[in-house]
């Protein structure tokens, strides 16, 4: 029942780390006491002390960082000390933090005024952009987040087919909308249960959520309701349960057995999008295989930093949209001037080199980390798609969020500590992806390789001690 912010739900292990949490932040107290007053003062007027869930540290334990500066590939935190980050605001960074171009559009855009609720020229440059970069894309609308831009494009795909029924696949993470909060269902086809406290039943049971991966399971909800299903909605690429990328023709098989049916495929390119390559995953698959998504939906890297989302795809369906159609979508800030700007020039610095160098530095940081972890004897894989990464402590691939809710997150938890204390910010969560930028430099990447070897034993420690009660 912790459905998270950022990615999904916490596996096994939280007993544990709360556990660990309590004798955490007591030595967090004194080696970093400004981080520990902060989030003392957070709890009092904030819940859980956090603006979105996995930033409290609760499946890894101790005191969340609360940083104060970023530049390049560090972040600095309350207490002067500087971390290599490999979270880079979730997928946002991608150019690393405070790049003087995307500073230098967001100063010129703020000193013209901070919004104006009517349109503006940067939103259409944007949404150019985007639209140049993926051909399917025919037309797209901007909004202010990724949950906004999932929640728009599934109503809009009900609008256009007048189906109720939505697929999702569990562990797939798609924002926080009351419907997609629905990640129940192991193994078999089942009606979602809702994922969260305040989610009705009756939504979600308009949410059929379906084992990642697994083709035949899709045909079978399209045979048992034949015309019903709106659309599938799916990660371009799983990356928020860790990085489970799709099987061969996964993707393609979706939109083959949509279009079958009648029903659209929407592609969710929030975290993907721009990030591995410079058309995202579409480049990667649809692009080359002759397919396409109708829907896509974006966010993080569009907004540089800035609250950025969008959707977009067929411009039969976009037609759809208010005011041209009957599906209504809106946003005071949507298109907003400075957050445009932010995204516009991160997208502008992302060019070929751009996406050489993310490669690059991906490649090292992922070797590194596995042979680190293979030296110390530490059970794990290594899953990729292009520069976008995860670790997971297990001895098995992982394919779908069964197998991925198998790993052993207290192993990560020692892992991600001794990693923080040598001055390396990962996420603070088994089930997330690391994100490298192109602003990690060699001397990013020999601060990882300093840390890792330490980790990796501390990491075999925690494994040792907790075997045989994560093993299930
Ligand atoms: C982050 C994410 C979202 C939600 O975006 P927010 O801006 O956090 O609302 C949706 N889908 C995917 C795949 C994401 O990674």
């Amino acid at each position: 029942m912790t459905m998270p912010a950022e990615g999904p739900a916490a596996g096994p292990g939280d007993a544990t780390a709360t556990g660990r949490a309590a004798a955490a932040s007591l030595a967090d107290a004194v080696t970093v006491p400004a981080s520990a007053e902060l989030f003392a003062r957070a709890r009092r007027v904030t819940p859980g002390g956090v603006n979105s869930p996995v930033r409290a540290f609760r499946s890894v334990g101790g005191t969340p960082r609360f940083m104060v500066s970023g530049s390049g590939p560090r972040l600095t935190d309350a207490d002067g000390r500087s971390y290599v980050d490999l979270v880079g605001s979730w997928g946002p960074m991608i150019l690393g933090h405070a790049h003087p171009d995307v500073l230098a559009a967001v100063h010129a855009a703020a000193s013209a005024g901070l919004s104006f609720g009517t349109p503006s020229p940067g939103e259409v440059a944007l949404a150019e952009e985007i639209v140049a970069r993926v051909p399917a894309v025919e037309q797209v609308r901007l909004v202010s987040s990724g949950t906004e831009a999932t929640m728009s494009a599934i109503r809009l795909a009900r609008g256009f087919t007048g189906r109720p029924l939505i697929v999702k696949f569990a562990g797939c993470y798609h924002g926080h909308v009351d419907s997609l909060l629905a990640a129940a269902g192991s193994g078999v086809a089942t009606f979602g249960l809702p994922d969260s406290a305040g989610v009705t039943a009756a939504t979600t049971a308009e949410v059929l959520v379906l084992p990642y991966n697994d083709l035949d399971a899709v045909r079978a909800a399209f045979a048992a309701a034949p015309g019903r299903i709106a659309a599938v909605i799916t990660e371009a690429v799983a990356a928020n349960m860790g990085v489970v990328p799709p099987a061969p023709g996964f993707n393609a098989g979706l939109a083959e057995v949509a279009h079958a049916d009648g029903a659209l495929l929407v592609s969710d390119e929030v975290m993907t999008g721009f990030r591995l390559g410079p058309a995202g995953m579409y480049g990667i698959d649809a692009a080359r295989e002759g397919w396409s998504p109708d829907l896509f939906t974006f966010g993080k890297v569009i907004g540089g930093g800035l609250p950025v989302g969008a959707f977009g795809g067929r411009a039969d369906v976009m037609a759809l949209l208010a005011p041209d159609g009957p599906v209504y979508q809106a946003g005071t800030l949507s298109g907003n001037p400075v957050a445009t700007a932010a995204g516009l020039a991160t997208l502008r610095g992302l060019d070929d080199a751009a996406y050489a160098r993310l490669d690059a530095t991906s490649t090292a940081v992922r070797i590194l980390a596995d042979d680190a972890l293979t030296a110390a004897g530490v059970p794990h894989r290594v899953q990729r798609v292009s520069n976008l990464f995860s670790i997971f402590f297990c001895d098995e691939p992982v394919q779908d969020y069964d197998a991925a809710r198998r790993q052993d997150t207290a192993g990560y938890a020692a892992f991600f500590h001794a990693m923080l204390d040598a001055g390396v910010y990962l996420p603070p969560s088994a089930f997330e992806a690391w994100f490298v930028s192109t602003a990690h430099d060699d001397k990013a990447v020999d601060v990882i390789a300093k840390a890792l070897p330490g980790a990796a034993r501390a990491a075999a420690r925690a494994v040792e001690a907790t075997a045989g009660t994560h093993r299930r």
